[in-house]
């Protein structure tokens, strides 16, 4: 829900891109598509984008699943962090947005790494767990319909390894989540969510304020 982290204003915001974000010139091709989109804010930030391929090397991630591709930026910086046997498994119900991000994950040399699962993310996430991947997993990016929030944590709990780690994107929902009067069911979704996570004694959290808001959960080991 961000073009740029939250909160941060812009002069402050575009100091701290000039002197970190090392975007290529692939990654930002692919922003620049998505970014004609009508929903081009469902796109993560560069410097989220780069935080999370730093994550994925430091806990040594070699499987990984994300919920909701979109247009792939986020799949190809999980992915790059990932070694060459290394695998993620992307859920989302758009060929349409996929599809675009189809000739990036090829140009950078990333796409027999990713194996797009066209179907409601729940479904995939079943059977992943009926057919005994249970703890398989190093790391999940959960980014899709906010709602089912609750149950895709739930599920990625279960699928990943102890001292796996789970990122939650738009965790403050462009600050709506500090707005009493927005009932709307994503806002109240969220909050419910972070309510959750904040109780769960089985992980260990940090809530990170880039972009929309990332938090970083891990569970115990
Ligand atoms: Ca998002």
């Amino acid at each position: 829900m961000a073009s740029s982290t939250l909160f941060l204003n812009q002069p402050i915001y575009d100091y701290l891109c000039s002197v970190s974000v090392r975007e290529s010139e692939l990654f930002s091709a692919l922003r620049k598509e998505t970014a004609q989109l009508e929903m081009a804010v469902m796109q993560i930030t560069p410097e989220q984008g780069q935080f999370m391929t730093l994550l994925t090397r430091l806990i040594g991630a070699r499987r990984a699943i994300e919920i909701g591709t979109f247009t792939g930026y986020s799949a190809l910086s999980i992915t790059i962090g990932l070694p060459d046997d290394g695998k993620l498994i992307a859920c989302d119900i758009s060929d349409e947005w996929t599809r675009i991000g189809k000739p990036y994950w090829q140009q950078a040399g990333q796409a027999d790494k990713i194996d797009l699962r066209l179907a409601p993310a729940l479904k995939t996430l079943d059977d992943l767990l009926s057919s005994g991947q249970a703890e398989a997993f190093d790391l999940a990016f959960i980014d899709a319909d906010k709602v089912n929030y609750l149950n895709y944590y739930e599920r990625c709990f279960r699928l990943l390894r102890p001292g796996g780690l789970i990122m939650v994107d738009n965790v403050l929902w462009g600050g709506s989540v500090v707005d009493e009067t927005n009932q709307n069911p994503d806002t109240c979704a969220i909050r419910e969510f972070n309510q959750f996570v904040h109780q769960d004694a089985r992980v260990e959290i940090s809530l990170v304020p880039i972009g929309d808001g990332l938090t970083l959960v891990r569970k115990k080991a």
